[in-house]
């Protein structure tokens, strides 16, 4: 393989061989990865990072690629957290962050074109400083790119409102692992009989590189208003939920906490305990008293997540209420009539309304509790979120199974944060620790194992929104069926050297 004719593609300061480099970009956030790195084990690493400028050096670059058969692997952000960026055969990483503008907003068609290099929270500061926004916003906001988004299917935290980022790209350039560059979508929304940028977004880097992205944009809502409901129990509340989203309403907030992560968002809640809230401190305090629990808590936090089956049944048996966020955002009038009926619909089951404070504390506290991951990492637990989804009807049902499917191995916190009309996801939190460090990977492998199978039992789907990458790639075959062996015959068709970020998805290696 010839770097040097790369660099003159793409220039010498654009690219680096650098070791530093190569270890920052052999993983993305991915707990696996995380773990692999705890015990000093860096399975793979890129011969190269590149940071092309232009759709124009992207199509270069896989030509060099197709030419050299190196394998390439697209790069957002690195906020991943399915391996999907891992360089699994080596080969060059393409960083797109130098692809990062903003070209034009359109106020006519509601609709703005954009590089996909961009991180998402330069983007919607860019389309807020004319009066807009995209209505994304996933928890990795500040570290994601649009291209990323694409491409893992991603949705934020108000996507009960402006929907995934399908439903919000309009269309696409591409550039296919040839070298061809490709336009997919008119110049206005047409509804096409065959839709090509389904194909491309959720493809994670194995059919081609998104360079550019035509998106929609909304006015950004003049007001909001933000509710906390209270329920007795989980299965009224999820109901309800269903309830809501099916009568017709748009809330921009709806996410559910079952009793566990209640707790952890009402602890956080109160003022006082904001300094030293964490899931340890939390769970600690569940089991004993203050006097006590000052001296033993992290100690005894880790024999905890070492059992936590029986932490688990006593949790199971406290009466923890369920906790759900509401929020509506648009005209002033429309948004308090939506949240009356909304809360109505609370009301046919038994429901405490807590006022607008716990919905304001989510806003404000809304981007923080992910980035609380690493410290529990750093501590030698392992920690991780599998968020899977389905149809209302068995939405119950795979909370119970999953639960107790991965009970044994790890603590288990959940919330129910993307509704639709016809379903919901469902955002597991699993907290474990396993002292014998050759079994750790082995415990936490387990714990996704025995909660895909228990997904694909229950006819659930495995990822909703933070994609397959290699974590879940065994799996997708057997949710997807004939579906996935159209996919393979479309990669070896478009991609018959296996260039594009390979051995993903559960594509052939
Ligand atoms: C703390 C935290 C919170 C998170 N919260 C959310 C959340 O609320 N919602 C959510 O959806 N996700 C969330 N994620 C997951 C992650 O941020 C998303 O998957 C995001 O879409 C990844 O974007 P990225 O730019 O970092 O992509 P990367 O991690 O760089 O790449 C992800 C995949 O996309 C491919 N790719 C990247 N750019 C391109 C491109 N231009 N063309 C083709 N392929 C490309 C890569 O090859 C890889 O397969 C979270 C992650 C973290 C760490």
């Amino acid at each position: 393989m010839s770097i040097s004719s790369l660099r003159k593609i793409v220039g010498a300061e654009a690219i680096s061989e650098s070791e530093v480099n190569k270890v920052l970009y052999s993983r993305d956030m991915m707990t696996r990865g995380a773990i692999q790195l705890r015990q000093g084990d860096i399975p793979c690493r890129p011969q190269a990072v590149v940071w092309p400028k232009s759709t124009q050096e992207v199509a270069q670059i896989l030509k060099w690629a197709v030419r050299t058969k190196t394998p390439i692997i697209p790069y957002g952000g690195g906020s991943g957290v399915s391996g999907g960026v891992i360089p699994l055969h080596g080969g060059i990483t393409v960083d797109m962050k130098k692809m990062d503008t903003v070209e034009s907003v359109d106020p006519k068609t509601h609709t703005a074109v954009v590089q996909t290099g961009i991180i998402g929270q330069h983007l919607e500061e860019a389309l807020n400083r004319q009066g807009w926004t995209m209505g994304h916003f996933p928890s990795s906001l500040m570290s994601a790119t649009l291209g990323g988004y694409i491409a893992a299917r991603s949705a934020g935290q108000l996507s009960s409102r402006y929907g995934k980022i399908e439903d919000m790209v309009e269309a696409l350039e591409v550039v296919l692992p040839s070298g061809r560059v490709i336009s997919l979508g008119g110049k206005v929304p047409a509804y096409p009989r065959l839709d090509p940028r389904g194909i491309f977004v959720g493809s994670e880097g194995t059919l081609g590189v998104v360079t550019r992205a035509r998106i929609k944009v909304v006015p950004y809502p003049e007001h909001a208003v933000y509710r906390g409901i209270s329920f007795n129990r989980l299965d009224d509340a999820m109901h309800t939920m269903r309830r809501i989203m099916q009568s017709g309403l748009r809330p921009s907030v709806i996410r559910l906490y079952d009793p566990l992560d209640s707790l952890l968002l009402q602890w956080g809640n109160s003022k006082e305990k904001q300094s030293q809230f964490s899931v340890s401190n939390l769970v600690t305090k569940l089991f004993f008293p203050s006097f006590l629990y000052k001296k033993i808590s992290h100690k005894t936090f880790q024999q905890i997540l070492q059992r936590p089956f029986l932490a688990d049944q006593v949790i199971q048996r406290l009466p923890i209420e369920a906790l759900l966020i509401l929020g509506f955002e648009g005209d002033e009038d429309v948004i308090e009539e939506e949240m009356n009926v909304a809360k109505h619909l609370c009301k046919e089951v038994i429901s405490r309304d807590l006022g607008e404070e716990p919905g304001l504390h989510w806003l404000k506290h809304r981007y923080s509790v992910s980035f609380k991951m690493p410290a529990l990492l750093a501590d030698g637990n392992f920690v991780d979120t599998i968020e899977v989804a389905t149809t209302w009807e068995k939405l119950p049902n795979l909370y119970h199974s999953v639960h107790k499917a991965i009970g044994s191995d790890a603590l288990v916190l959940a919330h129910f944060s993307h509704a639709y009309h016809e379903g919901c996801s469902i955002y597991f939190t699993v907290v474990g620790r396993e002292p014998k460090k050759d079994k750790e990977l082995k415990r936490y492998d387990r714990v996704w194992d025995h909660a895909m199978q228990t997904c694909l039992k229950n006819g659930a789907t495995i990822s909703h929104h933070h994609g397959i990458g290699l974590l879940k790639g065994k799996y997708l075959p057997k949710e997807l069926g004939d579906l996935f062996a159209l996919f393979q015959d479309l990669k070896d068709k478009l991609d018959p050297h296996n260039i594009m970020n390979p051995g993903k998805m559960g594509l052939k290696s």
